[in-house]
């Protein structure tokens, strides 16, 4: 956390911490004071914790606090995201949005934000109609991840993350898989030393494929590895249905039972990845979440669903299958039956 301060200076000298309820007594005031050292003087705009936040309401509600500030904010201010996803979409947003456009660094206190929201310059918030729907490309100046602050995240969420890593070996980095099966033990128990190196070779991942295609218009959708049935089961959830990780993990071992059957990649390469999925504690059948709705488990429900998602094009819904252990390709003739048979292996 001490790093902040170097990375906040040449600005103005005044800075706007925005966080969550539950990570502003944790790590607000070391925020604070890492930005005090190098004479920068910060104020905390907190939010509620969780999803619900991700909306037109308390981003409005945020906003007005920001403009409120006495003396008032100028275009130099500096926003400091400092918080899982929602803080740093939502916050993302804002800065994208305030007086135009203020720079932000964002400082990911989650493994999911740590190694996937926080890269990539995705910032918004969810609609009544949907996840995601509205936003902006707004790039955080730097982003800071101090692996110690994810001692104190609840294995639930450190799982969200841990979905996202194992996404990433599959579809660009077979010897990431190596390591996350090699030392499960130590990521499920947050070691920071192991998780820092972790999310170094995640982080790598991410911004490479970003890089070569920020827009999304071509390999940027590999990223949707695992995502489009995991999406479609994570929506039919609902309330008290599962977390975006549980969700993945399942959309990846449906995706591999699609690659199979297809012939891409071969059973045991599926079976593998099965395994380090539950070694970190993530679902693979629907036998490992039983509060999931009946409904969540049909696949014409979850084709219904696909459907509608945002990144079906014309109607057609796009597959990333893996090709081999570290590669994927994109698939836009996956039929019906397929999505059927992958979702009754399921369970
Ligand atoms: P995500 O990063 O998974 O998209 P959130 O921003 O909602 O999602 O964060 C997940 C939950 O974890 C929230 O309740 C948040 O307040 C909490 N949280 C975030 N970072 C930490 C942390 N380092 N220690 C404890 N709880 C945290
Ligand atoms: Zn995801």
């Amino acid at each position: 956390m001490g790093q902040l301060g170097p990375l906040a200076t040449g600005l103005t000298g005044r800075a706007v911490i925005v966080t969550d309820t539950n990570v502003a007594p944790l790590y607000a005031d070391a925020a604070v004071a890492a930005l005090a050292g190098a004479g920068v003087a910060a104020d905390v705009i907190d939010l509620p914790a969780g999803e619900a936040s991700k909306c037109l309401t308390v981003y409005g509600e945020v906003m007005d606090r920001l403009l409120a500030l006495k003396p008032a904010i100028d275009r130099g201010c500096l926003i400091v995201a400092l918080g899982g996803g929602v803080v740093g979409d939502l916050a993302g947003f804002v800065a994208a949005t305030a007086l135009r456009g203020l720079d932000f660094i964002n400082v990911p206190t989650t493994l999911l934000a740590a190694v996937d929201s926080s890269v990539g310059g995705k910032t918004g918030l969810d609609a009544a109609a949907g996840k995601n729907l509205i936003g902006a490309f707004h790039q955080p100046r730097a982003v800071l991840i101090d692996a110690a602050t994810l001692g104190t995240l609840p294995a639930a969420e450190l799982g969200n993350g841990l979905a996202e890593c194992v996404k990433h070996g599959v579809i660009r980095d077979a010897s990431l898989l190596d390591l996350i099966e090699s030392s499960a033990a130590a990521i499920e128990s947050a070691d920071a030393d192991v998780l820092a190196d972790l999310i170094a070779r995640n982080v790598a991942i991410k911004a490479a494929v970003v890089a070569a295609d920020e827009r999304e218009s071509g390999q940027r959708a590999h990223l949707n590895f695992g995502h489009t049935i995991g999406h479609a089961i994570e929506a039919a959830g609902g309330f008290g249905g599962l977390s975006h990780g549980q969700a993945v993990s399942l959309g990846m071992v449906a995706a591999f039972s699609i690659a199979v059957g297809r012939k891409l990649v071969s059973q045991s390469d599926a079976d593998r990845v099965r395994g380090i999925l539950a070694a970190l504690s993530l679902p693979v059948s629907f036998a490992d979440t039983p509060s999931l709705p009946g409904e969540a488990r049909q696949a014409g429900h979850l084709q219904e669903i696909m459907a509608h998602d945002k990144k079906a094009r014309g109607g057609v819904v796009r597959f990333i299958l893996p090709t081999s252990l570290g590669s994927v390709d994109i698939f836009d003739d996956v039929t019906a039956d397929e999505v059927a048979a992958a979702v009754a292996a399921l369970g």
